[in-house]
C-alpha cells in the first residue's frame, strides 16, 4: 500500500503529539522538557556570546585563547552544553568580514547564541549568503564596501562558528559590561556590525 502524502499539522501541534508519546513511554519526564525550556528561555542567548565579545575586546590574553581554541575559553566563563562543542571564532575587521551559515540545516552555537532565528534557519538565507554574499548582506542591512573580502563559514556538527565583531570607535571609555550591552545577535553570525552608542 502506498502512503498518501497528506498537509503535516503544524509544528507546535506535532511537538505536543512528540512530548505526549516520550512521556507517556516513560522516556523523558514533563519536568525534564520543561527545564531544558526553560533553561532555552531564561538563562542561554545572545547575551552570553555578547559576554565573551566584550572579554575578548577588553583582555587580550583572552582574545588569544579564545582564537587559539573557542570550546575551551568560553568555557571558562561557564558557557558550554549541546551545540557549544569545536566553537571557532573568526575575527572581523575593516578589510575583512566573516558571515555564518549552516547550509545544511540550522547548526548554531546554541551555549553562546540561544536558538537560531527563523532567518538562520530559512532556505533562502542557507543558500544564498553562499552564492551572493554582499546582496544578501546589503538586503539585511550591512552594506560593505567593494574592498572589503567576505568570508561565509558553513557551520557544521564538526565545527560551529562564531564571529567576533569588530569593536567600534568611540567605545574606548566603556567598561565590559556597557561594551556587552553593544553586542547583537546578528553580530555574532556576522549579518551586522556593532555600533558605538549613539
Ligand atoms: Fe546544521
Amino acid at each position: 500500500m502506498t502512503a498518501i502524502p497528506q498537509k503535516r499539522p503544524p509544528a507546535p501541534i506535532r511537538t505536543e503529539a512528540l512530548e505526549a508519546l516520550l512521556t507517556d513511554r516513560g522516556l523523558v519526564t514533563a519536568e525534564a522538557i520543561d527545564g531544558l525550556i526553560n533553561r532555552f528561555v531564561n538563562d542561554v542567548g545572545p547575551m552570553n556570546g555578547a559576554k565573551v565579545v566584550a572579554k575578548a575586546w577588553t583582555d587580550p590574553e583572552y582574545k588569544a585563547r579564545l582564537m587559539a581554541d573557542g570550546t575551551a575559553a568560553v568555557g571558562e566563563l561557564g558557557f558550554a552544553g549541546p551545540q557549544g562543542e569545536h566553537i571557532v571564532v573568526v575575527e572581523n575587521d575593516e578589510k575583512a568580514h566573516n558571515v555564518v551559515v549552516c547550509t545544511l540545516c540550522s547548526c548554531y552555537p546554541w551555549p553562546l547564541l540561544g536558538l537560531p532565528p527563523n532567518w538562520y534557519k530559512d532556505p533562502a538565507y542557507r543558500s544564498r549568503i553562499v552564492r551572493e554574499p554582499r546582496a544578501v548582506l546589503a538586503e539585511m542591512g550591512l552594506e560593505l564596501d567593494q574592498d572589503v573580502a567576505i568570508t561565509v563559514w558553513d557551520s557544521s556538527a564538526e565545527n560551529r562558528y562564531f564571529i567576533l565583531p569588530q569593536r567600534p570607535d568611540g567605545t574606548d571609555g566603556l567598561g565590559e559590561d556597557e561594551l556587552a550591552a553593544l553586542v547583537t545577535r546578528e553580530a555574532m553570525v556576522g549579518v551586522a556590525k556593532v555600533h558605538a552608542p549613539a
